[in-house]
């Protein structure tokens, strides 16, 4: 399902998420993340390792985050697959994809 970014920032507080995972390297298998601070009112991604490029930790916003968690989604992405799906919906634990 799409969400938007306060969706989103409203299902992380709900759960108490600090971080989402979005993928990890193929590479070095870190893993790179958004992580969430404390009041959820600020977002940032980690793309640590250095196999892909330079830059790690940066400041980013609920609607990136939205952008990435959409982009995830079967509306958007049809070949997604289930084992991803499965994942994604086990960290962010919405009601309707139980
Ligand atoms: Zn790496």
């Amino acid at each position: 399902m799409i969400k938007t970014a306060d969706q989103l920032k409203e299902q992380a507080k709900k759960i108490g998420l600090t971080r989402w995972v979005v993928r990890r390297c193929s590479m070095c298998d870190y893993p790179l993340a958004y992580y969430f601070s404390v009041d959820y009112e600020r977002v940032k991604f980690d793309s640590g390792c250095d196999c892909v490029n330079y830059s790690h930790e940066e400041e980013r916003s609920w609607e990136n985050l939205a952008e990435n968690y959409n982009m995830n989604q079967p509306e958007r992405n049809p070949k997604i697959s289930k084992e991803y799906l499965d994942e994604l919906n086990k960290i962010w634990q919405f009601e309707e994809a139980k």
